[in-house]
């Protein structure tokens, strides 16, 4: 196996930001100095103590970091097996884990001067968060979003628009989160001097799948230490959901040396992978490709066309995968797994009522997959799963599969 070739998972990307066959920089000709001035200026900040210092300050008074690592003991007993860990990104100031990214890239747009700060976002959670963080240091926020999304997810506009940011509805291509990337990478060719371009996840071309990975790695070294102090060992298992894949690099990237940590990514098998395309699991159901940017396992039809995906999760359903997962898929280093709808339903339930945790949709899909793998464990496996958003977001869509009717219940 490769796997055993290699002497660190952690090495990555190479200098033209490369994960093995995936990653690097397909960009224009026009988009190349921008994003090699990003990349210049980032290297010099990742070195840069004072910059950790102020991401330090603001993680800690502005997002509540660190999140606890907590046991659930209810839903453990329940099962029966493993010992379930959740470390609790859900908890951070705006509810989910997209913050510690969104926080190092503005900090480094204010180093790069930049006052003008563009983002892409699809179920809203990416936008919000870069609204909120604009709003905190003054910054002019524009947030591309699909206009399909805009109508789906109304709430989430309106937050956007209270801290004070522009949404531009993209009615572009199927007026969905790629089309929002590719009118946002179009926007900052058009506004070089003043603007940074903010990405949600670990995609994009290089260096952005690195520096959003480096900025998430927050929650695998909290996950790692706080471990090892409560139990004096290392997790057996670890496992996250994946939409682009930046809460799950975050989790796993410190645990990649780490040989007797098995590390699993969740995707979304909506109505189940083998239906017409009706999910998003870019990695059990795709294969690799060229989009925004870099190389990567999409989902595509025969001739190469990028396909829309579905998930109950709005928040799973980008068409790729962050090209390091793809990496990690092909070595073997990670194991990829799909769950559906019903599955992450189910799950979300017995997490509010095991836990009295309201998870997100998304996290609900890692959730599942440990409720199907810790009862046949033994009961001295630990499990580390991150629950990586909250689900107050997700309560009417919830509502409507369970066939709630919100509008009579007062
Ligand atoms: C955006 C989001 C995701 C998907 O993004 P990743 O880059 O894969 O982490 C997952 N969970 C929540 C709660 C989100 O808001």
């Amino acid at each position: 196996m490769a796997e055993d070739l290699i002497n660190s998972f952690m090495t990555g990307p190479d200098e033209n930001g490369r994960f093995g066959d995936f990653g690097g920089r397909f960009v224009s000709e026009t988009l190349m100095p921008l994003i090699l001035e990003l990349e210049k200026q980032y290297e010099f900040a990742k070195t840069d103590d004072s910059f950790w210092a102020e991401m330090n300050d603001l993680w800690t008074h502005y997002v509540g970091r660190p999140s606890p690592l907590y046991l659930a003991d209810r839903l453990t007993e329940h099962l029966g097996g493993a010992k379930i860990y959740m470390k609790r990104d859900e908890l951070n100031h705006t509810g989910a884990h997209k913050i510690n990214n969104v926080l190092g890239q503005i900090i480094l747009a204010r180093r790069m001067g930049k006052t003008r700060i563009i983002a892409e976002t699809g179920a809203g959670q990416h936008g919000v968060a870069t609204a909120t963080v604009c709003a905190k240091f003054g910054l002019k926020c524009v947030v591309y979003m699909g206009a399909h999304d805009v109508e789906r997810q109304k709430p989430n506009v309106f937050r956007m628009r209270l801290l004070g940011a522009e949404v531009v509805p993209v009615t572009s291509g199927r007026g969905t989160l790629k089309d929002a990337m590719n009118d946002a990478l179009r926007d900052w060719v058009t506004n070089v001097r003043d603007t940074f371009y903010c990405i949600g996840t670990v995609a994009g071309p290089h260096p952005y799948p690195a520096m959003v990975r480096d900025f998430q790695q927050i929650i695998g070294k909290e996950a790692k230490a706080q471990m090892l102090e409560r139990e004096g060992r290392l997790p057996d298992t670890i496992i996250a959901a994946i939409g682009g894949g930046s809460n799950a690099m975050g989790l796993f990237f410190p645990f990649l040396d780490d040989k007797s940590v098995n590390i699993i990514g969740v995707e979304a098998g909506g109505k189940g992978v083998n239906a017409k395309m009706e999910h998003c699991a870019s990695l059990t159901g795709g294969r690799p490709g060229v989009l925004h940017g870099n190389r990567t396992y999409l989902l595509q039809d025969d001739d190469g066309q990028i396909l829309e995906g579905y998930s109950i999760s709005a928040g799973l359903d980008y068409p790729g995968i962050g090209p390091e997962h793809s990496w990690l898929h092909e070595i073997g280093r990670a194991k990829y797994v799909s769950i559906t709808d019903k599955e992450a339903l189910s799950a979300f339930q017995l997490c509010c009522e095991q836990e009295g945790i309201i998870p997100a949709l998304e996290p609900s899909h890692a959730l599942a997959h440990v409720i199907k793998i810790a009862p046949d464990l033994p009961k001295d496996h630990i499990i580390c799963m991150n629950m990586c958003g909250r689900g107050d977001k997700d309560i009417f869509t919830v509502a409507k599969h369970l066939g709630f009717d919100m509008a009579e219940a007062d």
